[in-house]
């Protein structure tokens, strides 16, 4: 058949990927002159199979409300006139239970291990190199309480089967002893040796030249306008070149939407109102000036809520998150002040380690559900499909949502080990993870 997907981010390849394994016809389209040029570019790094709890907890509601007034927290929600955030901001108030995050966390950690293995199985059949590193995630807390609370998480997650280990401060610093200058302001820590990390953006581009060579046609700095619908189906995509200005539709049997958090306003004229809206995070990389004594296991920083993960030469921090609509400047107070914080909470961590000097700043928008449970299935559009909503997983998640999709629009059940997907995922029906159900209306 033939397919085009919408976006080119770490979500769109991995569908384009797995559509052409199935010997289907693929073009892709995206405004960017190359692939993960947007989300998936600069973003942490980590395969976070384990470390996959959503935002959305019983203590939430309260951390955020204390977080409202500082410009460097690490969860900001800028209320707006838009009818968008609020409902998104309502939806996610209603996750805010112990039964929901319980749902939501199994889901998760499900979708997490099924990709897990679909990103291995991708990386031996093609051998692709994007700074891997299977170390593994520790997460490190610097206050007594934070470390309690994270004991008490990881048991959660043990639950689930999630082998998350409890660690004293001298366990801590013999897993990571790039640490031991701030060794002692560390409590405790917890580890997943399972998980990893790498580059999103490095390992999207290279797959998108696997499918180029597999005879993929990739349309890049082309805009997707709109998708037009007659008689209940996708007649064709409009898109204009972003060189030459001209417009043209393009079409196809079936169509892929995975253009991140621009998927909920592209599909709105259709009557579909996707919960997805963008959470703004930012990163700073840099090279390293002694690569001998910087962390080459991937890090969680309990207190400033950041990513911390060794690329090559180079040292990613990333992390925060502001609800605050689709500006993705690195311009302006805020943007100034999140970005400089990450660089000198790294300076605090590992002084003299990196060049601090010439920071490489970058954002993000994270498009978030408020389960961050994506979409992944046939729409009530017979031949279209979902892709997006992956918040702050998508690269986790990346791998197996690709070849989840493309084995539901090649008419086949993927072999998830999902507990929700029963009958959700069957091709005919929409599937809307359980947990998002009663916030959409597709
Ligand atoms: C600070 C930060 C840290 C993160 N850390 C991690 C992490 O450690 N681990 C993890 O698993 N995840 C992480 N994430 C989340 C992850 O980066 C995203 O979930 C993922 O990149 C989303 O991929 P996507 O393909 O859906 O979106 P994108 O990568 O944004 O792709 C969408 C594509 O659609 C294109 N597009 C959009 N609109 C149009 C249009 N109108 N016309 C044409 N093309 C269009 C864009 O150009 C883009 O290429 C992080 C995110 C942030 C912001």
């Amino acid at each position: 058949m033939k397919i085009i997907v919408l976006g080119a981010g770490i979500i769109g390849i991995s569908t384009a990927w797995h559509l052409l394994e199935a010997g289907h016809e693929v073009t892709v389209v995206d405004r960017q002159p190359d692939a993960a040029l947007e989300t998936s570019k600069a973003n942490g790094a980590q395969i976070s199979v384990s470390f996959c709890e959503p935002w959305a907890n019983a203590a939430a509601p309260w951390k955020v409300a204390r977080w409202l007034l500082s410009d460097d927290s690490p969860l900001l929600f800028r209320p707006r006139l838009d009818p968008h955030q609020w409902r998104w901001g309502l939806s996610f108030l209603g996750q805010c239970t112990d039964a929901a995050f319980e749902r939501n966390v199994r889901q998760l950690v499900a979708l997490g291990r099924y990709s897990h293995e679909s990103l291995k199985t991708l990386v031996a059949r093609t051998g692709i190199e994007y700074q891997r590193l299977e170390r593994g995630i520790l997460h490190f807390f610097s206050t007594a309480t934070d470390f309690e609370a994270g004991t008490q998480a990881a048991q959660l997650m043990r639950e689930h089967g999630v082998d998350r280990r409890v660690l004293g401060r001298d366990e801590v610093l013999a897993i990571e002893p790039a640490l031991a200058a701030f060794g002692a302001h560390i409590h405790g820590g917890t580890y997943t040796p399972s998980d990893e990390s790498g580059d999103a953006c490095v390992f999207t581009q290279r797959l998108a030249a696997l499918c180029q060579a597999r005879g993929a046609t990739f349309l890049y700095e082309t805009a997707v306008d709109g998708l037009d619908a007659v008689g209940g189906r996708i007649a064709g995509v409009r898109v204009r070149s972003l060189r030459h200005g001209t417009t043209r539709t393009l079409s196809a049997d079936h169509y892929v939407a995975a253009m991140g958090s621009h998927t909920a306003p592209l599909l709105r004229p259709l009557g579909m109102w996707l919960n997805i809206y963008p959470a703004k995070g930012y990163s700073a990389t840099m090279r390293l000036r002694r690569p001998e004594a910087a962390s080459t296991v991937s890090l969680l920083d309990d207190t400033r809520k950041i990513a911390i993960s060794r690329l090559g030469d180079t040292i990613r921090v990333a992390g925060t998150a502001e609800m605050a609509g689709y500006d993705d400047s690195l311009e302006g107070r805020t943007a100034q002040r999140r970005c400089a914080a990450l660089v000198k909470r790294y300076e605090e961590l590992f002084p003299g380690v990196a060049d601090t000097s010439e920071p490489n700043y970058w954002t993000g928008l994270r498009p978030s559900t408020p389960t961050n449970i994506p979409y992944i299935g046939r729409s009530r559009v017979p031949n279209l499909w979902l892709n997006a909503g992956h918040g702050t997983l998508g690269w986790t998640h990346g791998a197996g949502s690709g070849q989840a999709l493309a084995e539901l629009i090649s008419g086949r059940r993927p072999a998830l080990a999902f507990g929700f997907c029963g009958d959700a995922l069957r091709p005919a029906r929409p599937y809307v993870p359980v947990a998002a159900r009663g916030a959409s209306t597709l």
